[in-house]
This record gives structure tokens, sequence and C-alpha cells, in this order.
């Protein structure tokens, strides 16, 4: 594209614009191109075979009973509230560093939002906070229904404690997984369900695969399963056990409650089977990467992000790499921020807290509620990271960052 002639032909002082360096993009390949074609010529574009081989992929993958596919992860939140009792009168509680849809869900249903918490460290959940609150709320009489554990960046929360406290208080747990497939904890794959109810997973394009839009929620109890797919296609039921009477013929089905279309359809499905064979080659790039970045940001005024281990027993997704500036008044973030944009780096913040959305402010939430969260979104920036990213990308990156921040 960048031919030599073309590059002759710009003058020095007028040099032509460098590629803009995206902070996450998805990677495509022939056979992708291929199996969504192939749907195309088939007899079903929607609720044929594929859907639920892509969930056996997806749930023998993490190791996980139940898949169930849907149209996105927030979809999949929702009918996760649900299948979990979450309704009018009951609380939920999240992190406020997620992205909006980790909350929305619980409003969906009528329940109420809360947040706790981070862990500066990570960026997730704190344990001791969630801790904290639960006491609290036990002694108010006002437990949540769920807890909402989301793996900020493709790394797992403190799992083990989580499923503890909330076992303990009797409060169920989703994780939002959304940036995390691919990931490991504990030394088995996020989505394995072992310490929550359900996980929900993310195929949007900037997370680690796509299927365009799509989610998935995983499960090891079946009747979550059940509820989860009775609630992804308008609550109907084609098998007569949940019928209330004996079928009327061969065409009947029945509506046994309120339900949503949030089905997948086989064309999506098509690209995600195809895109699920190359979770882990996605996933050790992503690793690759970011320990690049650590490596050649080492020496820069910047915090790392903690991107655990890599191997079997512990491994992030690295669906981002966040770097983290000193907390100060001056305007630093932004200017660092708007100069990296300049040079066309594709930097992007993940994520301003969900309280101080003004949706959120009507509801009473105010600046000042959760101090580790807001200080997290004065500090951070994600960098360019995705399979496709080559080391001469990253070098650009890694250069302006830099030249910004003498
Ligand atoms: C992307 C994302 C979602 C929503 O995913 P969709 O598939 O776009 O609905 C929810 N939670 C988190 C943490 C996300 O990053």
């Amino acid at each position: 594209m960048r031919s030599t002639a073309v590059s002759h032909a710009v003058t020095p002082a007028n040099p032509p614009a460098a590629e803009f360096i995206p902070y996450g993009r998805q990677s495509i390949s022939d056979a992708d191109i291929q199996a969504v074609v192939d749907v195309l010529r088939s007899p079903f574009l929607t609720q044929g075979p594929l859907g639920e081989r892509f969930e056996e992929a997806i749930a023998g993958y993490c190791g996980a009973q139940y898949g169930v596919a849907v149209n996105s992860a927030t979809s999949a939140l929702h009918i996760a509230c649900l299948a979990l009792g979450v309704g009018p009168g009951e609380q939920v509680w999240t992190t406020p560093v997620t992205f909006v849809a980790s909350a929305n869900c619980a409003l969906y249903c009528g329940a109420a939002i809360d947040f706790v918490d981070i862990d500066p460290a990570t960026g997730n959940i704190d344990p001791q906070a969630l801790h904290a609150r639960l006491r609290q709320a036990q002694s108010q009489g006002s437990l949540p229904r769920a807890v909402i554990a989301v793996h900020l960046a493709g790394l797992s929360c403190e799992m083990k404690t989580l499923h503890r406290l909330c076992r303990d208080f009797g409060v169920a747990l989703i994780e939002d997984a959304s940036h995390a497939i691919g990931a490991r904890y504990d030394g088995a794959p996020v989505g394995s369900c072992r310490y929550s109810d359900i996980t929900v997973f993310s195929f949007h394009p900037v997370k680690i695969i796509t299927t365009g839009e799509g989610g998935m929620a995983l499960t090891n109890k079946p009747e979550l399963a059940k509820k989860m797919t009775l609630l992804r296609s308008h609550h109907i039921t084609r098998d007569a056990a949940d019928m209330t009477h004996e079928p009327d013929g061969p065409w009947y089905y029945q509506q046994t409650g309120l339900g949503f279309n949030y089905r997948m359809t086989d064309i999506q499905a098509a690209l995600g089977l195809s895109q699920h064979s190359r979770i882990d080659e996605f996933v050790a790039r992503r690793n690759v990467l970011a320990r690049r970045y650590h490596r050649e940001l080492a020496a820069l005024p910047l915090t790392l992000p903690c991107i655990a281990g890599d191997s079997e027993q512990s491994r992030s997704a690295l669906h981002l790499y966040v770097v983290r500036l000193q907390d100060d008044d001056s305007g630093r973030h932004r200017r660092v921020f708007e100069a990296l944009r300049a040079r066309g780096i594709g930097v992007n913040l993940h994520y301003i807290p969900v309280h101080l959305q003004p949706y959120f402010r009507q509801m009473g939430f105010a600046p000042g509620d959760f101090p580790h969260a807001e200080r997290y979104y004065r500090q951070a920036i994600s960098l360019p990271l995705y399979p496709g990213l080559t080391e001469e990308l990253q070098d650009r990156v890694i250069a302006a960052l830099a030249e910004v921040l003498i």
C-alpha cells in the first residue's frame, strides 16, 4: 500500500499519515470467512445445528456442563440474573470499573444496583471490601441476590475467596468473563464455573474471539441452563413434560413465562465455532505482546498492569493492557492520552466508573463513593493489544509513549 513511489512523492514537511493503531481489533481468517459462507448456502441461517455445536465447543473448552448461546453478553447477563431470581426488591452488586452492561442487567430485572470498590493492584472487585459490605448488609437484612465479578482485562478475580464469601452469605455469584475466555485460574479455564453459578462471555469484535455480536452463559447447574434456554427464546417450550396439559398435536408449543428473542444466529455460531479453534493462539499472542510491553516500558514512569503468569495454573487472557500514570491534578493524564491519539495510537480508557455515569448519578451515586475506582480512572490508559499487532506497530506505540512521557 505504501509504495516507495508514494513516499517519494510526499514532501518531508508533510509526511504520509502513519497507520492508525486501534486498541483492539478482531482477527478473521479465510477459514472463518468460509465457515460463514457455508452457512449462507445451507438451509438454516438461525436455529440450525450450529448454535448447539458452538455451545458444546465453548462449554467443552471451559470444562462446564452447559452453554447457552445468545446475541450478546448483555443478554447473557440479563438472563443469568433472571435465572438466579433477581427481580424487584432485590439487589445486585458489581464493580464500578466495568462496562455499563455489568450493572444494567440488574436494572432490566427491576432490581437495584450497588457497587463494591476495586483492589487497586488488579482493578478487580476487592474481596475484603466485599466481605465488609456483606457483613454490614447481613446485619441490616439487605443482602444482595447476586454479585457479578468482572475479570478486568482478562485477569481472573480471586474466585476462591469470592465463592466462599457468596456461599457463606447465601448470595449467587456470576462471573462477567467478557474479557477472559482463554484465561486460567487455579489450574482450570475461566468459564469452568467451579467457583460460580454462571459465567458469561462476550463475542464482540474487540473481545478475545468474535461472532460479530454474541455472547454465551455457561453453568454446571441443569436448572439454570434450562431456565436461561427458555428465557432466550420467549420462554417457549416444546417439551411435553414442561406443559400444563398434553400437547394439542404435533404443532403444539407453550409459552410458560415471559422470555425474549436473545437467540444467536447460525451465521454467528459458524464464525464462533471457527474462531474457537484459535482461542489459545490468540491468548498466547496477547501474552507475548504484553510481556514485550512489560520489558520495553519498564523504565518509564508508569505502573504496569498485573498480568499473572502464563501457565496452565494461572493465565490472563490479556484482553487489555492498561498502564497507569501517576495520579495528579495537573491534567497530565489527559494530555498524555491526547498526545498518543494525535500520534495515531488508538489508546482508550477502560473504564469510566459506572456509578459516575449521569444515569447512575440520578440514582444517588456520587463522586467519592468508590475512591479506588475513581483514582484508577484518573490514571488508566489502555494501550493497543490484539493478535494482529506486529512488533513494528507495537514499537511505534512504545516510542510514542516514551516521547510523550518525557
Ligand atoms: C463487552 C462487555 C460486555 C457487553 O458485551 P456485549 O457482548 O457487547 O453485550 C459486558 N461486560 C463487560 C465487562 C464487557 O467488556
